[in-house]
């Protein structure tokens, strides 16, 4: 992480780095990981948005599984069956593109339980998360239909839990663990901001959203705020071709510029600031930074994918996380899957099966003892 991102004078008893499965979390203790900051464009340094937060209790959540994100998830080595529950702030595709991946990914990954997916209606039927979710699945029927014969068949289902957009309420109650949402303005009804709250501990997330006295009233104090920016108007048009009009739509209309963030962040005032959702180089970071600087002066970091956020009563640390690009997944052996209930297999036409060399073929080709078969 460049110097600008990083606001620790200290990382008191925590290593340089973030390896993952080798930190246990404290009573108290919040994590929070950036599985992917940058623009819609998806680019190998930075996946679309998506937050991981882990809690001391054990809980974890995800917030937004843009595309590639689930990638980083993958990343932490930590199995798909270990998230309680995912959220969406809305249903655009670099903050959901990877949901047949968090579905079918965990299914084979070991996942014994229906999954748990939480997001907000909007104006009409057809633009809430029940409506994206069961399209998606239904999309993927040649998918799921071929994979219930071999694993678990309840993998396939997904609770759906659609919330109103328009209300500041609370969604999620379990366990000690409060999940709140309310409204972002983004472009039409039905984006919203999120909020966690857990032993004084407490994480909002802004999905996609300009300015807004929803964000100020709701993140108010909290410790870990992650407030969405896009580059400057001038690196919009300077590196990704847009003009002036288009370029101030989408950096200002669309979403917060970065100097507007900063007021936002400024009247929110949290233990830690963290912008993201613009792509964070050594050459945009400087002015990005220059520009959140013009009205907020607390603590700040510029996220980049897989920067970690460790959050106690004592401290704020940030860091980065050291991981292999060679990870396996779910190594963990899944207890139960291989009893668990299973549908029949699919079948396919007999012109296909005929075509099968294993076994019949082989041992008439005499690849294979016949007395052996
Ligand atoms: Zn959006
Ligand atoms: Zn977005």
């Amino acid at each position: 992480m460049s110097e600008v991102g990083n606001t620790n004078a200290t990382r008191g008893t925590y290593a340089e780095q973030y390896y993952p499965n080798t930190e246990e979390l404290g009573p108290d203790e919040m994590r929070v990981v950036a599985l992917g900051t940058g623009r819609p464009f998806l680019r190998r340094s930075q996946a679309n948005a998506s937050w991981l937060v882990e809690l001391g209790n054990g809980d974890k959540f995800v917030f937004d599984y843009g595309f590639g994100s689930q990638m980083n998830f993958t990343a932490l080595e930590m199995p798909y069956s270990d998230v309680n529950a995912w959220f969406c702030t809305h249903l655009h595709t670099d903050h959901v593109g990877d949901f047949a991946q968090v579905w079918i990914g965990s299914w084979a990954g070991g996942r014994l339980e229906p999954l748990e997916m939480y997001g907000p209606s909007g104006a009409e039927e057809k633009y809430g998360f029940q409506f994206f979710a069961e399209k998606q699945m239904e999309s993927y029927a040649w998918d799921t239909d071929t994979r219930v014969g071999a694993l678990p068949a309840v993998g396939a289902e997904i609770n759906i839990h659609e919330f109103d957009y328009s209300k500041v309420h609370v969604v999620y109650d379990h366990n000690d663990v409060k999940i709140t949402s309310f409204p972002a303005v983004h472009l039409t009804d039905g984006a919203v901001s999120l909020r966690l709250d857990w032993k004084g501990r407490s994480f909002v997330y802004s999905g996609d959203t300009t300015p807004s006295q929803f964000f100020i009233d709701n993140a108010k104090g909290a410790e870990v705020v992650v407030h969405e920016t896009f580059n400057t108007i001038e690196q919009l048009m300077d590196r990704s071709g847009y003009d002036e009009r288009t370029a101030r739509a989408i950096g200002t209309y669309i979403h917060s510029a970065p100097e507007e963030a900063a007021v936002v962040l400024k009247e929110v005032d949290p233990r830690l600031a963290v912008i993201f959702h613009f792509f964070n180089d050594f050459d945009t970071a400087p002015e990005m930074y220059e520009k959140v600087r013009q009205h907020y002066k607390g603590p700040l970091a510029m996220a980049t994918d897989m920067m970690v956020v460790n959050v106690t009563d004592d401290q704020v640390v940030t860091r980065m996380t050291e991981f292999s690009d060679h990870v396996w997944p779910n190594k963990r052996k899944h207890a139960g899957f291989g009893k668990a209930k299973r549908k029949k297999m699919i079948g396919m036409s007999d012109w296909l099966l005929e075509a099968q060399i294993f076994p019949k073929v082989l041992t008439e080709r005499g690849y294979v003892n016949k007395d052996e078969v």
